[in-house]
């Protein structure tokens, strides 16, 4: 094995499992990389003992000290950049390229993270002669962050850098299928100087979710991953009376009109639907075409082509997930739809065990195919043809999801116009992969997130914090009378 076994990280040390392990393999060609103890409700509660623990002593430590472990951190992230983009490569199969633009955002959102006490430092007001209102945020106390495996390491930095910087402690529960990530990001931060059990890791599956929605001793949750999960951890989580928030997956539509720059637009739309091999929450997975735009599919296919599994496109998952992607489209192809490129079957030389799906784009797909409605989650393209903007805007809103839509024209007018429909949280104008970035928050509609706010950004301060709002009267002798 490449990596050794990957442990339990509680209150700064190794710790084991009691649920069995797993074994970690690279989506790459199939090789077993490593494996990962599985935890159950003892793990989790070691785990939740260790960041209440350390929380009061961290609430305690003013944020301006707080902030330069973050510092430290964004450094090392930086300073370790190849090594943990060779790990989210390996355990993920995405490129290079792609898994070393995740760790700059990783880099990104710890910067944002630095600038807390800046954002957080207050509001005072005179209410009336004599009298101010002032209010000072406090951390929840003990959070957990749960995972998904497309990102291994972003999206445990949606939340961590805010999170802690803001005085809570957290278990952090990674994917099972991506846990390597996450110790590093753990090593990293107390090589920073992060105090033990400020941040804590429990690998495991449903059973250690669970117990983290259940244990009485969390008071948030934060979720990222699919929609069916969202939806049982936001219910379990919230009957519990703990604040959540859970991220869900997404079916992200991009409107072209006939009037749109056919070569920018041909390569927005390949690079979105195709970028980290299509498993990314922001990803294209429907375009509605409106009217004539058969010279942009040309163009797209033409660039869809140029994307080669193993070369420029990186693997997926696993074997079970390349079964579902091929599942889709040979449905889709059965119903009617025309598939223009082809992705199925595809083999890479020397890594024939590894889970390859080659771009594919499907043209007349209909708005009540399955294909249409649910999330492929592979680089597939599904076309629908529409008459007028509409129409299209209609299809778009149709959806059950919410994360990303995004318009490509050269009209001002009718980019607004269809930004203004869509049913999205985050929207493009020429546009493919409308990811914020900071300080500008992320989050979409519908069934793409339960619970109020976004996960990253300014939007998360109302998530990590509780508010006092304190009502002073400095001249006591006055004769203003307030709720006396
Ligand atoms: P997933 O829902 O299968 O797993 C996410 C997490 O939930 C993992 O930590 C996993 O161990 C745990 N889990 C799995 N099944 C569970 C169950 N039955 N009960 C409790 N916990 C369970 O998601 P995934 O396959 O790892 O990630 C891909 C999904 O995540 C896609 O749907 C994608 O759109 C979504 N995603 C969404 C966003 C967003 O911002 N909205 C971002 C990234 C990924």
């Amino acid at each position: 094995m490449k990596y050794p076994q990957i442990t339990n990280i509680i209150n700064g040390e190794q710790a084991t499992g009691n649920n069995g392990s797993l074994e970690v393999e690279s989506p790459i060609d199939g090789s077993k990389i490593s494996e990962v103890i599985l935890s159950n409700n003892a793990d989790v509660d070691l785990a939740v003992k260790a960041a209440e623990a350390a929380q009061p002593g961290w609430a305690n430590t003013p944020i301006k000290e707080r902030v330069q472990v973050f510092f430290k951190y964004k450094q090392l992230l930086e300073a370790n950049m190849e090594e943990l983009t060779n790990i989210v490569s390996e355990e993920n199969g995405k490129t290079f390229g792609e898994a070393k633009a995740e760790v700059a955002k990783s880099s990104e959102l710890t910067e944002f993270a630095c600038s807390m006490p800046q954002l957080v430092s207050g509001e005072l007001l005179e209410v009336s002669k004599g009298v101010e209102c002032r209010i000072e945020r406090y951390p929840v106390g003990v959070v957990a962050s749960i995972t998904p495996f497309n990102f291994p390491n972003m999206v445990p930095n949606w939340t961590i850098p805010n999170a802690l910087v803001l005085g809570n402690t957290m278990v952090l529960k990674p994917s099972e299928l991506v846990p390597i990530s996450a110790n590093r990001i753990a090593d990293l931060l107390k090589e920073a100087g992060l105090p033990n059990g400020v941040l804590n890791v429990v690998h495991g599956s449903q059973e250690s979710v669970e117990a983290i929605c259940d244990h009485p001793d969390i008071d948030a949750v934060t979720f990222v991953g699919s929609t069916r999960v969202a939806k049982i951890v936001y219910k379990r989580a919230t009957s519990n009376l703990k604040r959540a928030l859970a991220l869900g997956g997404a079916k992200n539509h991009l409107i072209v009109l006939p009037d749109a720059n056919v070569e920018m637009t041909a390569s927005n739309v390949a690079a979105s639907m195709s970028g980290c091999a299509g498993q990314r929450c922001m990803a294209a997975s429907a375009m509605v075409g409106v009217g004539e735009v058969d010279h942009i599919i040309n163009q797209l296919c033409k660039d869809a082509k140029e994307i080669i599994p193993g070369k420029n496109l990186g693997a997926i998952i696993s074997a079970k997930a390349k079964e579902r992607i091929e599942n889709y489209i040979t449905e889709a192809e059965a119903e009617g739809a025309k598939v223009l490129v082809d992705g199925r079957n595809f083999v890479v030389e020397g890594k024939e065990n590894g889970y390859y799906v080659g771009p594919t784009i499907i043209d007349y797909v209909k708005p009540e195919m399955r294909i249409a409605k649910e999330e492929v989650f592979g680089p597939v393209l599904s076309i629908m043809r529409s008459d007028d903007l509409d129409e299209a805007i209609a299809i778009e809103n149709s959806s059950n999801y919410g994360n990303a839509a995004a318009v490509f024209t050269q009209s001002g007018g009718l980019a607004r116009y269809v930004a203004e429909r869509a049913s999205a949280g985050m929207i493009g104008v020429n546009i493919g992969v409308p990811v914020p970035r900071e300080p500008f928050s992320f989050g979409g509609w519908n069934e793409s997130r339960f619970g109020v706010g976004d996960i990253t950004g300014k939007s998360s301060i109302e998530f990590w914090t509780v508010s006092k709002k304190m009502t002073t009267k400095w001249n006591p002798e006055s004769r203003t009378n307030w709720m006396s």
